[in-house]
């Protein structure tokens, strides 16, 4: 190279990359006097490598599903196709902003109206909001449209009754809402016990929130005649959705009785999720309650999309803007790709795996409930914690396998419990290297149980304190 093109393209620094002109003392002027440095940050130097290198470690450290298998019960973590990423990049959704003119958003606008009508056709529903941004957040919403209701009706209801296998929060939403939690006991079959239904239902019941498939993996035989005799005593019924990867294509909630529905598009739709989201819980109800769902819905006039300006029965707004919209598109996208046949394919492949999995693990674990499962099932660790091993030391021990545990001692109905769903989205090879890998720590439990007491040995950090870990977390940087 001749020295005359150094020359022409070098700046004062030295640097040969053209810089963008005066946006620095742009940028300074616009700072007081008072905060601007006096001295310049004491920052490290490193190179470019090292801060690629350093980073590039980092995310090694974290367990994902792009990684290995994740069979976490209930959570559903299962493969979400890139291609979805991209499109909700594109800079068609990624570079507008929600208070532009309705008229510039058209499209935007369509792919929730089309949402909301894809998600009430696949659940049953009549129509859906897509605001809530999460499972739990969706139930908070679903209970307020249940007070919404009966109080336009002029009748107030004060119970909320909830099978004792249930999530978390469902409780915890209908605590949040106000209501007083009543617990429905579960029967031998796994299923709720309809003697202790019976016994509960009166009409202080604003509603019953059910999961179904429930988290023991069992669907709920009897939900026809359940609904009938909710709907008798004037309650509403509630359909926890986050299993829905069990049913959809297949069956739908709205033909079962339920009232009201919230979906996890972060499970079942393929939105990538863990560590705290961002996630999507849209709700759907059935014709009488659509006037309080929250606002502003999407609607259809003419040609053209709008939100809605008069909705005086609605709950409100739930969050900004109109919900998680980058999450939305990954789900709407991901539904077209499917297609019908598609969707019904991802209930079958998760019931396939989760049932061929339950089959070649039944002679390691007992499983309180050994008929055919749905989407997961629970297994017990309770002949291993005989022999002085529990559930939790299994669940690390196959941290060092590099498989993420199972959920455990969840529900809490199951002693030692291992909750356990493969998802639709793992081959037959993944599931074999799973069941070896659980019998090569059965023969330790039997051989050498320190090594499962003392797992992992491999992870980052091994055994924490996790209630400490939990109640007083330690942030600092090292
Ligand atoms: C995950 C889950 C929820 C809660 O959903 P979040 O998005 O985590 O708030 C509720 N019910 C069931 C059965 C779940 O699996």
């Amino acid at each position: 190279m001749s020295a005359s093109i150094f020359e022409k393209h070098s700046h004062n620094d030295g640097s040969w990359l053209p810089r963008p002109a005066g946006a620095e003392t742009e940028v300074l002027a616009c700072l007081p006097e008072a905060l601007r440095r006096r001295t310049a940050p004491k920052l490290p130097t490193v190179s470019e490598l090292d801060v690629v290198r350093h980073f590039t470690t980092l995310s090694q450290k974290n367990f994902c599903i792009d990684t290995n298998f994740y069979p976490l019960g209930s959570c559903t973590m299962k493969y979400n196709p890139k291609v979805l990423d991209a499109i909700a990049a594109s800079t068609a959704f990624s570079q507008i902003h929600p208070y532009q003119d309705e008229e510039q958003v058209q499209g935007a606008l369509k792919v929730l109206y089309e949402m909301q009508k894809l998600l009430s056709e696949i659940t049953g529903m009549d129509e859906f909001t897509l605001q809530p941004a999460a499972g739990a957040h969706g139930e908070f919403c679903g209970l307020l449209i249940t007070s919404a209701y009966h109080k336009s009706r002029g009748v107030t209801k004060r119970k909320v009754l909830i099978p004792d296998s249930a999530h978390g929060t469902n409780p915890a939403s209908a605590a949040l809402c106000g209501y007083e939690v009543v617990q429905i006991k579960t029967d031998v079959r796994g299923l709720v016990d309809r003697a202790d239904l019976e016994a509960k239902l009166d009409d202080d019941v604003a509603c019953l929130m059910m999961t179904n498939p429930s988290t023991l993996g069992l669907f709920e035989e009897e939900i026809l005649e359940i609904a009938r005799a909710v709907h008798a005593k004037g309650g509403l019924l509630y359909y926890d959705g986050a299993n829905m990867n069990a049913l959809v294509g297949i069956c739908r909630p709205g033909d079962m009785g339920f009232d009201i529905v919230h979906l996890n598009l972060h499970k079942t739709f393929a939105v990538p999720h863990g560590s705290g989201g961002p996630g999507s819980g849209p709700v759907g109800v059935k014709k009488d309650l659509i006037p309080h769902l929250p606002r502003p819905r999407v609607l259809k006039k003419g040609g053209a999309y709008a939100f809605e300006k008069d909705a005086p029965a609605s709950i409100g707004k739930l969050r900004t803007y109109y919900g998680n919209f980058g999450a939305v598109i990954r789900s709407y996208a991901y539904i077209l790709a499917l297609g019908a046949e598609g969707l019904e394919g991802i209930a079958r492949n998760a019931i396939l795996n989760a049932n061929y999995l339950k089959e070649k693990l039944k002679d390691i674990f007992e499983l309180p409930y050994p008929g055919p499962c749905m989407h997961e099932f629970v297994a017990s660790a309770r002949s291993q914690k005989a022999k002085g091993v529990r559930a939790l030391d299994i669940a690390k021990r196959l941290l060092d396998h590099g498989v993420h545990a199972p959920t455990v001692y969840f529900p809490l109905i199951v002693e030692e419990a291992m909750m356990i769903e493969p998802t639709e989205t793992e081959s037959k090879e993944t599931l074999d290297r799973f069941v070896e890998i659980l019998r090569s720590i059965q023969q330790e439990i039997d051989q050498d149980p320190q090594k499962v007491l003392e797992a992992p040995h491999t992870t980052p950090v091994s055994r924490m304190d996790e209630v400490r870990a939990a109640r007083q977390p330690d942030l600092r940087l090292r």
